[in-house]
């Protein structure tokens, strides 16, 4: 175990106490194999005891605090975060394998969500609506009770931030599951949101293997809402298991991001983007983007500066802090290099080097593939890998029916000087995030996040995120 790790990390949180559970499990630092710390596997009657603390929360302190109160408290949640940067950064770099400097960024995200739903909490109004004479009518937003926050390994303080943040600044009392490949940073989080003030119950933290605590927490009748990010497979249970509750969720699953490169874009501005959002964290984004189109025009000139780019990136362990980590697993490691056989047909443009590292860690090497047809399974399967596929186009159309062409639609990109071309894809493309001569915006913490088809539904992040995590009550009085 690290040193890094300051708490007991086989604990639970479960109202106003850090217990254990009757049985655990061994996270293991995929930079080289080692078994990291032993973490609480968390049971249903676990689930039920975080829901019954949560509600007891709401029923409390919590729940009469007002919104303002609840802002302050994200507030001072986000400056502590703040002050622990480094900490955590270290600790995920352990759990998750990320870069340290981007576990860094990870962390500077989760301490912005804090302050900007710190900001947000007291700024959600109702409106009062124009009725019949007599009648004044206006709506009131309320938080739903108790939410159930089902958290993936791949950016567990982001996913946190955005949902954790946004729901508590609504008022509701939340039941945290994250994933069992990588918590630490869950729980973390969890006792420096305490250390700053959040009363008992208004956040419970139960880790544990998802067809256990996820299914339970899913499942749970005393949960109002599920927040749900991962795999589509997952997220459909998930989705069933909320509908015999008759209960909303916010499903955030995986992509196929397109980048649409034109032949008159900025090639220079866009190189960054086009390798670093593929290569970020390894792939192992769902808003990576995994498919590069280019206008035939160009192809060879952008396939030779990627190819450049992709010889120039190292990997290794976490703590080196190169351009690509280890993947989270070696199962995760045997799934990508099961894409990487089914490309053994393509030709590859160039691929990134293994710098020393243990061969017990989960290294797979960035890839890039060349001259790839729209329907093969790696350019429409997601991977979650730091492989990309070059597929050329030569008119718009056909780039549109391509970048749309998968059952997927999260985040697509443009590439071109011309605006009415800009304009004409913007509205075309399918997906809940659309960037025009950038990817990803810097990941402000304020913009609307979610997708379309089998990407899932509902938006976090945000303002959106705060009407997701309220419901909605018209009021009308007659007087007369
Ligand atoms: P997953 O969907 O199985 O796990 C995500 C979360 O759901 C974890 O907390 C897990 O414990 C929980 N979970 C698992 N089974 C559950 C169940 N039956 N009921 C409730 N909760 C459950 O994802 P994974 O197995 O970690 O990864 C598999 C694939 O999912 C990846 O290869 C990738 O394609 C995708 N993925 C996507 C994202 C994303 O951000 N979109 C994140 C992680 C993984």
């Amino acid at each position: 175990m690290t040193n890094a790790i300051w708490f007991d990390p086989s604990l639970m949180l479960i109202g106003d106490t850090w217990r254990a559970a009757q049985n655990t499990l061994t996270l293991v630092n995929p930079s080289d194999g080692s078994p990291l710390a032993d973490i609480a596997a968390g049971q249903s009657g676990d689930i039920d005891d975080a829901v019954c603390a949560a509600q007891s929360a709401l029923d409390g302190e919590w729940g009469r605090m007002s919104a303002t109160e609840r802002g302050r408290i994200l507030t001072d949640i986000g400056r502590a975060v703040l002050e622990r940067v480094d900490e955590l950064a270290e600790i995920e770099a352990h759990d998750v394998g990320k870069p340290l400097s981007q576990a860094r960024a990870d962390a500077l995200a989760l301490a912005r969500y804090m302050e900007f739903y710190g900001g947000a909490a007291d700024k959600v109004m109702g409106e009062t609506i124009p009725y019949l004479d007599g009648y004044t009518v206006y709506t009131l937003r309320e938080p739903h009770g108790v939410t159930g926050h089902i958290v993936p390994w791949n950016y567990p303080m982001q996913i946190i931030g955005r949902s954790v943040g946004a729901a508590l600044a609504m008022g509701n009392a939340c039941v945290l599951k994250p994933a069992e490949e990588a918590c630490l940073t869950a729980l973390a989080f969890a006792h420096i949101a305490r250390e700053a003030g959040l009363p008992d119950g208004a956040l419970n933290v139960v880790p544990g293997r998802g067809p256990e605590a996820g299914a339970a927490l899913a499942a749970h009748p005393g949960v109002q809402h599920i927040s749900f990010t991962g795999s589509v497979r997952t997220g459909a249970l998930v989705q069933q298991a909320a509908g015999a509750n008759v209960v909303p969720v916010t499903l955030e699953l995986g992509g196929k991001s397109p980048q649409v490169v034109f032949e008159d874009a900025d090639l220079d501005a866009a190189l960054p983007f086009l390798v670093n959002a593929g290569i970020q964290n390894a792939g192992q984004t769902c808003s990576a983007s995994s498919r590069i189109l280019v206008q035939r025009s160009v192809y060879k000139d952008v396939r030779e500066r990627m190819a450049e780019a992709y010889r120039s990136l190292t990997v290794g362990p976490a703590m080196d802090d190169l351009r690509v980590g280890p993947l989270i697993s070696t199962r995760q490691k045997q799934i990508v290099e099961g894409f990487l056989a089914k490309g053994a047909d393509l030709n590859i443009a160039a691929q990134g080097k293994l710098q020393i590292a243990p061969d017990t860690g989960a290294y797979v090497l960035p890839t890039l593939f060349d001259d790839v047809l729209a329907d093969h399974s790696l350019a429409r399967d997601e991977i979650f890998g730091p492989v990309q596929v070059l597929i050329p186009f030569d008119t718009e159309e056909q780039a549109i029916n391509i970048a749309n062409g998968t059952d997927y639609g999260l985040v697509a990109s443009i590439w071109t000087a011309n605006g009415a071309r800009q304009m004409r894809l913007a509205k075309k493309l399918r997906a809940g995030q659309v960037f025009i001569n950038n990817y990803g915006a810097g990941g402000g913490v304020e913009l609307p996040f979610g997708g379309v088809g089998k990407s899932g539904h509902g938006r976090e992040k945000g303002f959106e995120a705060l009407y997701g995590f309220s419901t909605l009550k018209t009021v009308a009085a007659h007087h007369g």
